[in-house]
């Protein structure tokens, strides 16, 4: 099962991924991720991302894009994965397909989680509240200034992967401000063959 998760920050795209991860036993592919290891760990790709992420602009697409070639090659991800974070351009899209194309593969879907941006912010805030009582480190993008650039970024240069997508037929909306649980039912209800009588994309409440 090959999947991507769209969804500006705060959506809960991490959330759904880990829960397709453990249910599929598909591999989460996060750029994100894996831009935050490159610039912990100091590689050259770290270097030249850590001071566009800690801005919250997006780092240059053929940066990613080799990331992504990279990985859906490793043998942990042929089984599937969800692509968290990625593609967030057009041009990531176009790259993201002929890369599948090279290697035979087909995307199953485009999920996108529908949110309220004013509701986003509330969301971050929270979540970065709830990081620092536990003692964990806040992520450095993860403060009202910086997530405001985010989410400009996104509305111009990933919103529009919802038309790019949904012109292949590939897209499907769920409510992202529904209960976490609810959402997943949704996501489940999309991917079972034919729907059925699944869960209805219930709103929880
Ligand atoms: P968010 O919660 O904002 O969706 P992510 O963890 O996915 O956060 O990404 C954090 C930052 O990493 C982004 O703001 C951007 O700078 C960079 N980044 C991640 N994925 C991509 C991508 N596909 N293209 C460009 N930049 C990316």
């Amino acid at each position: 099962m090959r999947l991507i998760l769209l969804g500006p920050p705060g959506a809960g795209k991490g959330t759904q991924a880990q829960r397709l991860v453990d249910k599929h036993g598909i591999v989460q592919l996060s750029t994100g991720d894996m831009l935050r290891a490159a610039v912990a760990a100091g590689t050259p790709v770290g270097l030249k991302a850590k001071s566009i992420m800690e801005a919250g602009q997006l780092v240059p697409d053929e940066v990613v894009v080799a990331i992504i070639a990279d990985r859906i090659d490793q043998p942990d991800a042929r089984k599937g994965f969800v692509l968290d974070g990625f593609p967030r351009t057009v041009p990531q899209a176009e790259a993201l397909d002929k890369l599948l194309a090279e290697r035979g593969l087909k995307l199953d879907g485009v999920i996108e989680l529908k949110v309220d941006e004013g509701i986003l912010l509330k969301r971050i805030e929270t979540r970065v509240a709830e990081m620092t009582a536990r003692g964990e480190k806040v992520r450095a993008d993860d403060n009202p200034e910086v997530l405001k650039g985010r989410l400009a970024a996104y509305r111009t240069q990933t919103a529009p992967l919802a038309g790019y997508y949904d012109a292949k037929g590939a897209l499907k909306g769920v409510d992202g401000m529904a209960p976490v649980d609810a959402v997943t039912a949704a996501i489940d209800g999309i991917l079972k063959p034919s729907g059925s009588t699944a869960t209805a994309a219930g709103r929880g409440a």
